[in-house]
């Protein structure tokens, strides 16, 4: 599969997760404000998370046509900027 579109919806997903377990290993069982008291797994797991997006979308959100860098923001990505052609690889 190499629809950029896709790739970046799953890029975003992987994102959320990231931030959910950096959420999450903030506020262990129970609320504490503790810094102390944050899971250190849970904010690894996070990093990874938040790291591994990034890298995935710089590498998968690509145009099928000229394999440049596509927007990773929400903007439109049906036209390439590079080379004007339809991001949509089934379209030739
Ligand atoms: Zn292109």
């Amino acid at each position: 599969m190499n629809n950029p579109k896709i790739n970046r919806t799953i890029g975003y997903i992987i994102l959320f997760i990231g931030f959910f377990l950096f959420y999450k290993g903030f506020k262990p069982v129970g609320v504490s404000d503790n810094i102390a008291d944050a899971d250190f797994v849970l904010l690894a797991l996070s990093v990874a998370f938040l790291v591994g997006s990034t890298v995935w979308m710089i590498k998968k959100v690509r145009c099928p046509h000229c394999n440049k860098l596509l927007h990773l923001k929400l903007y439109n990505i049906d036209v390439c900027p590079h080379c004007g052609k339809s991001t949509d690889p089934d379209e030739k």
